[in-house]
């Protein structure tokens, strides 16, 4: 008998190969009547498209989204969307958009309709994170979870091969992460094994063929799975590991990921083998450490943390920060688990296949 509290989140998904032919219908089950469409200076035309479809019903566009979110942009947009007399922050993008729309909702209260374009997950996620002097803060409040998300994976047909394959293992990340929560329950489970099975299925489709629609599909459908992992249970070493990788030494979101991940497996097997069990069924039988190393190697994403730009000496400085306000993990992270979370990291540094 297992004993849990499941909190249902409160948002709209609508799903489907051509999915953003709802965008009027859905800003007007909003009732929003302005919405301010944010995205990266790269998906300036595909905002464009998407501003020029609401017409009226599109306040203008802010193109200025960067990865995690500097204070002073989110300070910006959150100008902009006052002087637009914005009621609602439409985000089109991946994780640095929604997570721009995050910090507008954070100090404004308004909606946000997010149209997700990687596997990254924080449409579907409470916690908003932004970046102040070189630190990442980060907190969870329930305005910042978009009200409604449109996911349409035709829009994902763009997304560079690389960025295709790291993305879908930071997806793969949550709900490795979730098999293994404190605060774990049983839909979370079934969606967490669902979402890596998916993934990995699509992945090496999509390293042959990026416009495999069925499989941008399954990806994208892996990705949802994966990220409502992520906003309903708590995270372990692995993405407290990322955060500081992120963080402090500023290496890519997405490889930083992929890198690591099957490093921490490894090293939470022993502590968690139920959740080993189920990512290694959604892997179809593989170890679920050297599984999820070869999901990404034989795909042609980084395997090194020194490929990312990490020097040597950053493993010490890493496993140092890893461990002081550690977050819970399976595997408790004591002073004495410093050596083997140094070599963790050395063998993540290094490229070489994890050892459990
Ligand atoms: P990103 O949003 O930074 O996008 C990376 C690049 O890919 C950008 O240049 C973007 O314009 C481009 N791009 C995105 N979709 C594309 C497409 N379909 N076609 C072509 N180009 C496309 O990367 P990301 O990995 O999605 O997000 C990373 C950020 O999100 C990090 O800051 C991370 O901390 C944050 N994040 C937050 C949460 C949360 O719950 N708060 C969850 C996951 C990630």
């Amino acid at each position: 008998m297992r004993s849990f509290v499941f909190n249902g989140q409160p948002s709209r998904v609508v799903f489907g190969a051509g999915s953003l032919a709802h965008l009027e219908r859905e800003v007007q089950h909003l009732g929003a009547k302005r919405a301010l469409v944010l995205c990266t200076p790269e998906q300036l035309p595909l905002a464009e498209v998407i501003a020029q479809r609401l017409g009226a019903h599109a306040a203008g566009i802010y193109p200025k989204a960067v990865m995690h979110v500097p204070v002073e942009t989110a300070n910006a947009a959150i100008e902009e969307a006052k002087r637009m007399n914005a009621d609602c922050a439409l985000a089109v993008g991946g994780g640095s958009t929604t997570g721009l729309g995050k910090a507008i909702a954070l100090q404004s209260g308004l909606p946000i309709l997010a149209i997700p374009t990687t596997y990254a997950g924080s449409e579907m996620t409470p916690i908003w994170g932004m970046t102040e002097n070189g630190l990442k803060k980060t907190g969870r409040d329930p305005r910042v979870l978009p009200r409604t998300v449109i996911y349409d994976p035709e829009l994902t047909v763009s997304l560079p091969a690389g960025l295709t394959i790291t993305s879908g293992m930071n997806a793969i990340a949550h709900a490795a992460e979730g098999l293994y929560a404190q605060d774990s329950n049983p839909v979370m489970d079934l969606m967490a094994e669902e979402g890596i099975r998916a993934l990995a299925s699509a992945l090496p489709k999509l390293r042959a063929n990026p416009a495999d629609i069925d499989a941008r599909g399954d990806a994208l459908y892996g990705a949802w799975l994966c990220g409502s992992v992520l906003g309903n249970v708590g995270m372990a070493l692995h993405h407290k590991l990322c955060h500081t990788l992120g963080g402090t030494l500023n290496l890519p979101h997405a490889e930083a990921h992929t890198v690591v991940l099957p490093h921490a497996i490894a090293f939470n097997a022993a502590a968690a083998p139920q959740a080993m069990q189920k990512i290694s069924r959604a892997l179809q039988g593989a170890p679920a450490a050297l599984g999820l190393y070869h999901l990404a190697k034989d795909n042609g994403a980084p395997t090194a943390l020194r490929d990312l730009g990490m020097t040597a000496a950053d493993v010490d400085r890493v496993a140092q920060i890893a461990i002081q306000n550690p977050y819970w993990n399976p595997r408790p992270i004591v002073p004495e688990a410093l050596p083997a979370l140094r070599e963790l990291l050395q063998r993540a540094w290094e490229g070489a296949p994890p050892v459990e």
